[in-house]
């Protein structure tokens, strides 16, 4: 059996034919430079770690996420490098209503004008239970986080990217959301749903100035991937800053072209590859 891959497959980038060349991008310096990018879970993990490296390649980011403390030492972080001064965006996206998205939209409409990269990180993950069992408050509460924030936050903030010469949003899946897994659940199905949405979104963008991507981090050493895995050897994971090039290649100039693709972030494990 062939794989099937959406229709909106658009790779332009005739280069862009290995993973791996995604995966050991180096930036020229300042490459991001002017480029305004809005990065949810931006205060910890994975979002903080490509808050930081878009950052350091001049990208103005808006640090989004649910713990005012946490982005303040992202800001700091930035501002002790020599970054450009970023903005701190306090929001909850489990419990956000119309009000604080139009507020979110209106006050980075003041502040930027527009907006050219919104990179989609913040996620939770909630129980790993079988499906008869599954808490419903918890379904409901990571289905709404990892998957309809994402859409409520896009459909915001695309008034803003369309403004933008070359906007780019990159969606954050799993490796459980090309194939279901036994006990992870809402999870599983959120991140199903996240592919889903970028490939709608990619689909409808097609001949515009936005594109859409998914990225697979793989496993990576933070908080949510304690919580999945608490027995694991921690040694043996990678660190945030080690999966961050892909997304700098996506939400910079170099992936204009790409549209409707999902990449992983490290090459698969042994026993895949085999
Ligand atoms: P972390 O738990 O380290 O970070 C999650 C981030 O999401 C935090 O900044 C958190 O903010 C934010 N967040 C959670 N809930 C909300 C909310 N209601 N509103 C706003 N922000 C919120 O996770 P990772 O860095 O590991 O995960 C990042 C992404 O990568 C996720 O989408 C995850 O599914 C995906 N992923 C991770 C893998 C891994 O091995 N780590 C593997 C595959 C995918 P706060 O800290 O303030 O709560």
């Amino acid at each position: 059996m062939t794989a099937r891959r959406p229709n909106c497959r658009r790779l332009k980038s005739a280069e862009l034919t290995d993973p791996q060349q995604l995966r050991n991008y180096q930036p020229a310096p300042n490459s991001h430079q002017g480029r305004v990018v809005i990065v949810t879970g931006a205060g910890d993990g994975i979002g903080q770690a490509v808050a930081l490296a878009l950052a350091r390649q001049g990208a103005t980011v808006g640090l989004l996420g649910r713990t005012l403390r946490k982005l303040e030492r992202s800001y700091d972080q930035i501002v002790k490098t020599g970054g450009p001064k970023p903005a701190l965006l306090p929001f909850n996206l489990e419990t956000a209503g119309a009000a604080e998205y139009d507020s979110l939209h209106d006050a980075l409409d003041r502040e930027f004008g527009r907006v050219d990269g919104l990179a989609h990180i913040a996620g939770i993950l909630g129980a790993l239970s079988p499906i008869d069992h599954y808490d419903v408050p918890t379904w409901c509460k990571v289905l709404h986080v990892n998957l309809t924030a994402a859409f409520l936050l896009t459909r915001t903030l695309l008034p803003l990217l369309r403004r933008s010469g070359d906007a780019s949003i990159v969606f954050t899946s799993s490796g459980v959301a090309r194939r279901g897994r036994a006990y992870w659940g809402a999870y599983s199905v959120s991140k199903f749903g996240t592919e889903g949405l970028m490939q709608v979104l990619a689909h409808e963008s097609e001949g515009t100035r936005i594109r859409a991507n998914s990225l697979n981090p793989g496993p990576v050493r933070t908080a949510m991937r304690l919580q999945a895995f608490p027995a694991e050897d921690r040694n043996r994971l990678v660190e945030p800053a080690a999966v961050t090039a892909p997304y700098l290649f996506l939400l910079g100039p170099e992936g204009r072209g790409i549209n409707g693709m999902t990449f992983d972030c490290q090459p698969p494990p042994p026993a895949a590859q085999a």
